[in-house]
């Protein structure tokens, strides 16, 4: 009997599957780096736990819709699972267990005591009216209950998800608790236990990251940003305070450019008020596609995975890249950006200010206290300077990418973790 085994063609491989590749080829690599034996390998490469449920949720018409959600425990070897839940059309089991694995080396890099975790549900909320969202929302955590709490599994936002969000899942767990659990969940509203400065948190990490790898005055250095959301319109925004000139931004309705320099407060009130940066009439409008091979000094990707391929990968002209997004650059992308020189800093380096602070909201909770603004800064500024520090001389030492030396990092005390607790039973 012949057995026909599927070739994967690249027309059969999802978005999410192309993610998973990338995280474990990341892990092999680094694994290889540690000379990690096989067992402990296998165990890095598999998550802990991963939960599918179906979502049912009643639309305003009566009919009911079903959608899938996912939770993946990537590892929970360090501490609680940790990381953001994604509402998007796209997300699938295999996107979920990259971005969870991509959790734990972060977590671990910047030294905060937690593992990784993901949670995503395939939906477009754009398409869902606000009532409609809280009900799938609440739908969701109901069914991934089992796994979350504040000393198991805390999530926190993702794209297509807020604070409102947030308070949603705050107030689902605590009711079937039977009191109030704001440790269950990171970014959430003042009112609730929301800690001071994470809303612009991953942003202000990223101007962090990008200062520090530009290491001359940022006066004069060119910027553009692909993703004008969440993360990427307030980093543009601090990156802009700090000196740089931001060129040109995308968003999914559009892309908009002006050499002189966008003014990007102006920019953001435009996209308040219209939904997107299309039709912003302070720019020239330009192409999407064509944003990541601007003429730039620094490039932004604050969106979604796979943005530089091995594609356009040779196009991208600009020398730094710092990744607000998780995976915006594929393993083949990351080989011909470093042939041409240029130097990227990875996203579980350059978008670790997002959990960060969440640890820090989370600590805040567990001691039923708050901390200023300015020392939620400075402890953000310590933690992300310490590890771009970490990686750097790694990565000089031993001829690393910066990307190589933060996952060698961040693997290598997981690792640590795994052998010092040893295999139970
Ligand atoms: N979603 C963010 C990330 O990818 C934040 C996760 C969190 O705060 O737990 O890092």
């Amino acid at each position: 009997m012949t057995v026909m085994v599927p070739s994967r063609t690249p027309a059969l491989i999802t978005p999410g599957r192309q993610a998973l590749d990338s995280a474990l080829h990341q892990l092999h690599q680094a694994a290889e780096h540690l000379g990690l034996d096989d067992g402990l390998r296998a165990m890095l490469a598999t998550p802990r736990r991963s939960l599918t449920v179906s979502v049912p949720v009643r639309r305003e018409d009566g009919r009911l819709d079903v959608v899938q959600g996912f939770r993946v425990q990537h590892n929970i070897s360090r501490g609680p699972a940790k990381g953001g839940i994604r509402f998007h059309p796209s997300t699938d089991l295999d996107e979920v267990t990259a971005l969870a694995m991509w959790m734990t080396w972060k977590c671990a890099l910047v030294g905060i005591p937690y593992g990784g975790a993901k949670g995503g549900v395939a939906v477009d909320p754009a398409t869902l009216t606000t009532r409609e969202l809280e009900r799938l929302t609440r739908r969701y955590v109901n069914e991934i209950l089992p796994l979350i709490g504040p000393e198991k599994d805390i999530p926190a936002p993702d794209v297509g998800t807020d604070e409102q969000t947030m308070a949603w899942i705050m107030d689902t767990y605590s009711v079937n608790a039977g009191y109030s659990v704001p440790g269950v969940v990171t970014g959430k509203p003042m009112t609730l236990g929301g800690s001071l400065g994470r809303a612009g948190a991953t942003s202000r990490g990223v101007q962090i990251a990008a200062l520090a790898a530009l290491g001359r005055s940022p006066e004069g250095v060119t910027v553009a940003v692909q993703g004008f959301g969440k993360v990427g319109a307030l980093a543009a925004q601090y990156l802009a305070d700090a000196g740089c000139t931001v060129v040109a931004v995308s968003d999914a309705t559009g892309a908009v450019h002006a050499s002189g320099g966008l003014d990007v407060a102006a920019l953001r009130a435009w996209v308040a008020e219209s939904g997107g940066v299309h039709g912003y009439r302070g720019a020239d409008a330009m192409e999407r596609d064509e944003l990541v091979e601007s003429d730039v000094d620094l490039l932004v990707p604050a969106a979604l995975e796979n943005v530089i391929t091995e594609e356009n990968a040779p196009r991208v002209r600009a020398r730094l890249i710092v990744e607000g997004a998780n995976g915006p650059t594929t393993p083949e992308a990351d080989e011909i950006l470093a042939g041409n020189g240029a130097t990227v800093v990875p996203d579980i380096l350059a978008n670790a200010g997002g959990v960060i602070v969440s640890y820090l909201e989370w600590v805040q909770n567990m001691q039923a206290y708050s901390w200023s603004a300015k020392e939620v800064e400075l402890k953000l500024r310590d933690l992300m300077e310490s590890a771009y520090d970490e990686v750097r001389t790694l990565a000089t030492d031993r001829g690393l990418t910066l990307r190589q030396a933060a996952h060698a990092i961040g693997v290598g005390r997981v690792a640590d973790a795994h052998r010092m607790r040893g295999l139970y039973p």
